[in-house]
């Protein structure tokens, strides 16, 4: 599947119907608890579109597009409600934000709800809008970043997650983390490796262990 596909599956899928007790989350092995958007919601690069996570394995089934889409309209609908239900599913853990998708300004209610509630939200934008008023906030998102991504001065080089493909420069220098290109049917091992790799691509390390990205 390709993005645009993604993005036409997703569209199908617009104003279904979700039962309120069905799970907000997903698991993720690697990051724990997971929010996972439609990637309708994302201003992505040419790069990221094509070599977009949210289009190979399990998380572009139809059912995990389905489940982004209504999730996606009911925490906008419901900011108080799924921010409970959210932390009553992550039991303590911390809440991955977009492990599909991106964030938009119609879920602000939702996030300030977690935080307000004492959750404890941590994750990934490409959106600068999205990046600045989550930091306003004090939800310290990572920035996703690739070599054709533009306003990286107005991040700190703490926040910047870099995604590597095979001959793209090494910017260990100046981001906090890189993610050598992987996923199904992709093999980090055709990226050279880096100081600033995330240990969970080459050396299955669980994020909980490792906090580089969190809040
Ligand atoms: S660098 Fe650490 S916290 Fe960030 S994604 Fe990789 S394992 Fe998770």
């Amino acid at each position: 599947m390709n993005w645009k596909q993604r993005c036409d599956l997703e569209r199908g899928f617009i104003g279904a119907k979700r039962s309120p007790y069905d799970p907000i989350l997903s698991e993720n092995p690697k990051t724990g608890v997971s929010l996972n958007l439609p990637v309708l919601n994302c201003r992505p690069t040419k790069i990221c579109r094509e070599i977009c996570y949210a289009c190979s394995g399990p998380i572009s089934f139809p059912y995990a597009c389905k489940k982004a889409v209504a999730v996606d309209e009911w925490i906008r609908q419901h900011p108080i409600w799924a921010a409970m239900k959210a932390i009553q599913e992550a039991d303590g853990t911390p809440i991955r934000l977009c492990g599909s998708g991106d964030l938009n300004p119609a879920h602000m209610p939702f996030l300030v709800e977690i935080k307000a509630q004492g959750g404890r939200p941590w994750g990934f934008t490409r959106k600068l809008d999205m990046w600045k008023r989550c930091w306003s906030m004090h939800i310290e998102l990572m920035f996703g970043i690739d070599v054709s991504s533009k306003h990286l001065e107005d991040i700190p080089p703490t926040r910047l997650a870099y995604m590597r493909r095979p001959g793209d420069p090494d910017w260990s220098n100046s981001v906090a983390v890189t993610f050598p290109l992987h996923g199904p049917r992709r093999d980090p091992s055709k990226v050279p490796v880096s100081e600033s790799d995330c240990p969970a691509i080459r050396r299955h390390i669980k994020c909980a262990d490792c906090r580089r990205c969190y809040s």
